[in-house]
């Protein structure tokens, strides 16, 4: 049986592991201290926190045919939030998301991150490994952090974000240049945890004309048992600019932002904490070459191949199977 190495615990490197276990001796390997990437859950008890991704449509056939079971076991549910426009502080546009005509929105229950925690069940997940440096002796050799060596591995596929990828793999890969210059964007969640409800008249909200972007009553969602909480993004452009800068200003920066644009004053909630992603998202593309080098035995995915979204992460990694499933395998 052949051996693939995987870089990555989020979606794309869950998903390409389960749709290869059965033809291949699979080995993940996740730089943090638990599975799913950007998909993970802030656990600040008693509160919690999806502070990556918020919910996922499922729009293609493979993806619907994935997310089925899981919708039947409970792990993935519908999230009919009361949606509504923000124009800076002027609600523009009011939905309820369960309505008939309206494009299904999903989220984990009772968390985002339970998604990755189904998927990475009986796979061989090496966490708190990040892997720095990989050499072609024969097979490959990946080399950890901690400068511990992995051998013997036929192929290797990475599902870290692209400049991350495009750093790990040689730069002999066939996609090396056109990887490198997918860019990202950066983007700043604030978590806020409540002791008292504030009795908002919507569940999520997007925003424009403002730093933030985005605003959720977390504990809204299906399935959440703890107390009140707000999950909120910053724009695209204010977590550019401020990367770097003071963490406290940045906090109470968006705290007061908060506070403007829902009319109710955040400051005195019991738990606040931000976190800045330095690779959220990237620029929606709905097509792109599979990332598939059969020469060098490499491989890459992950959602900036299409969109930017759960859904792409996955048709990526789906993708970049089924051509190893026909090339090689
Ligand atoms: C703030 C934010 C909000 C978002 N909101 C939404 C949303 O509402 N809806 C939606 O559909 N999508 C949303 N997204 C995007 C969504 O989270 C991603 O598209 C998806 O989770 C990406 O999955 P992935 O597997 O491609 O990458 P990731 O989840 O980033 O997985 C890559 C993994 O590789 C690991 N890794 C990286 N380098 C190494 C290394 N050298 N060694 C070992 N491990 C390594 C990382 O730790 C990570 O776990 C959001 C993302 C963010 C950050």
């Amino acid at each position: 049986m052949a051996k693939i190495a995987i870089i990555g615990s989020g979606i794309s490197g869950l998903t390409a592991a389960n749709l290869l276990k059965d033809y291949a001796d699979i080995t993940v390997f996740e730089k943090a201290q638990s599975v799913s990437g950007r998909m993970s859950t802030r656990r600040a008890e008693p509160y919690f926190f999806d502070y990556g991704a918020q919910y996922f449509t499922a729009r293609t056939g493979p993806f619907k045919k994935f997310i089925q079971p899981l919708v039947n076991s409970g792990v993935i549910e519908r999230w009919n939030a009361r949606y509504v426009k923000f124009d800076s502080d002027k609600i523009t546009e009011r939905k309820a998301w369960g309505d008939a005509d309206n494009e299904p929105r999903y989220v984990g229950v009772p968390s985002m991150n339970i998604i990755a925690k189904h998927l990475a069940m009986n796979l061989d997940v090496k966490l708190n490994t990040r892997i720095v440096t990989l050499r072609h002796v024969g097979k490959w050799q990946l080399f950890s952090e901690q400068s511990l060596l992995y051998d013997g591995f036929d192929w290797v596929i990475s599902t870290a974000p692209s400049h991350q990828t495009a750093d790990l793999l040689p730069i002999e890969f066939q996609y090396h240049n056109e990887i490198k210059d997918v860019q990202m964007q950066a983007c700043i969640s604030l978590m806020l945890g409540f002791s008292e409800p504030l009795h908002l008249e919507f569940d999520a909200a997007h925003i424009t004309n403002s730093d933030l972007s985005w605003l959720a009553v977390n504990s809204n969602k299906p399935g959440r048992s703890g107390p009140y909480t707000l999950l909120v993004h910053s724009s695209e452009k204010y977590a550019e600019e401020h990367l770097d800068a003071d963490r406290d200003e940045v906090l109470k920066h968006l705290c007061y932002e908060t506070s403007r644009i829902i009319g109710c004053d955040v400051s005195g909630s019991e738990y606040k904490m931000i976190h800045s992603w330095l690779y959220a998202n990237n620029v929606d593309r709905t097509k792109c070459p599979v990332f598939f080098d059969q020469g060098m035995q490499l491989g890459a995915c992950g959602d900036w191949c299409l969109g930017g979204r759960v859904e792409g992460a996955y048709t990526a990694a789906y993708n970049l199977v089924e051509k190893i499933k026909e090339s090689v395998l």
